[in-house]
């Protein structure tokens, strides 16, 4: 199977990156989102997005141009998916809205359509009798700011199909990813279930007092040689996600740190709007964080 018709159902956060960075390196592709309205925004996002593309990749404006080019928009599903090859799916976290689009999509999909999944926590399992095509559906998981943190996790569920795995594996290179491919299901894909543990175990540290923020960062870093320590990724994802995360994990377990943690990234950081990169303060300051000074691992 080789993909050239590529539709990206919601233009969100991720969804519109990920129609960009097709479109960028040469793919046909139809952005799908539920009205016209929110399809204008998505193509005001594209300006500000074409922007990055210049200032990390060198892209040129003939690049740009051509990227452009490529990008069609249609809030009408069956238009939008009629000559799709593959559909990625980038709708709302949110195991009802998903349900209900797949089975929305199964009725107007062609048969040749390969269907993937960007969502980030939740199992493409869950989807695939909805699918209508469960061997031709997968998942490909890609990470914010997609063009410059590209890793594209490739993962099964027990129905996939080798052909589908490998066609999408293949896709993911040709659009400038490095693919990854997951062989079984995994909750967080591979990235996740890395990060999760380390930032989990790096905020106990902090609220049971063991030691500062600084100190915890300072030690992955000299140790592992890591750019950036558990805090200072924290900032990146955003406090909000870090919160969200230990506030169910205390809801659920009652555990006394999960629910300190909780706690203090309220107190101490969601309430103040300490949200991290995003709004130039998190467990530092941005745009100069301390722990890129020349000092701070001395
Ligand atoms: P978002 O809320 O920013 O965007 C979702 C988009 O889907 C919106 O444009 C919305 O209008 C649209 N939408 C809503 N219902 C729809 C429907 N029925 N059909 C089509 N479009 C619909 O969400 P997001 O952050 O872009 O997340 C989308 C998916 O990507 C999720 O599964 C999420 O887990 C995954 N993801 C997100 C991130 C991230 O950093 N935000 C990273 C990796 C993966």
């Amino acid at each position: 199977m080789t993909f050239k018709n590529v539709t990206v159902a919601g233009s969100g956060v991720l969804g519109y990156q990920i129609a960009f960075q097709t479109a960028f390196y040469g793919f046909n592709v139809t952005v799908y989102d539920i009205n016209d309205e929110v399809l204008e925004k998505a193509k005001a996002k594209f300006d500000i997005l074409a922007e990055s593309y210049k200032k990390d990749l060198k892209a040129t404006e003939e690049q740009l141009a051509a990227t452009k080019a490529n990008l069609q928009y249609n809030s009408n599903l069956a238009e939008a998916v009629q000559d799709a090859d593959l559909l990625i799916e980038a709708v709302p976290e949110n195991p009802q809205i998903k349900i209900g689009f797949y089975e929305q999509l199964a009725k107007v999909a062609p048969a040749k359509t390969v269907f993937a999944t960007n969502s980030s926590t939740m199992l493409p399992s869950q989807f695939a009798e909805y699918t209508g095509r469960p061997a031709q559906f997968v998942a490909l998981h890609f990470a914010n700011e997609i063009w410059k943190h590209n890793t594209g996790e490739v993962m099964k569920h027990p129905g996939t199909s080798d052909e589908t795995f490998n066609s999408v594996l293949e896709f993911a290179k040709q659009i400038g990813m490095v693919a990854l491919p997951i062989y079984k299901e995994q909750p967080g894909y591979i990235v996740n279930s890395l990060l999760v543990p380390l930032l989990s175990a790096a905020l106990d540290l902090y609220v049971n007092e063991v030691a500062d923020v600084e100190t915890i960062d300072k030690t992955w870093m000299v140790a592992t040689g890591a750019p950036v320590g558990p805090f200072g990724i924290l900032d990146v994802v955003g406090v909000t996600t870090a919160y969200n995360i230990n506030k169910m994990a205390a809801d659920k377990t009652q555990n006394p740190t999960k629910i300190k943690v909780a706690a203090m990234l309220k107190e101490n950081y969601i309430d103040k709007n300490k949200l991290g990169v995003a709004t130039g303060e998190g467990f530092y300051k941005y745009p100069n964080p301390a722990y890129w000074e020349k000092n701070f691992l001395k």
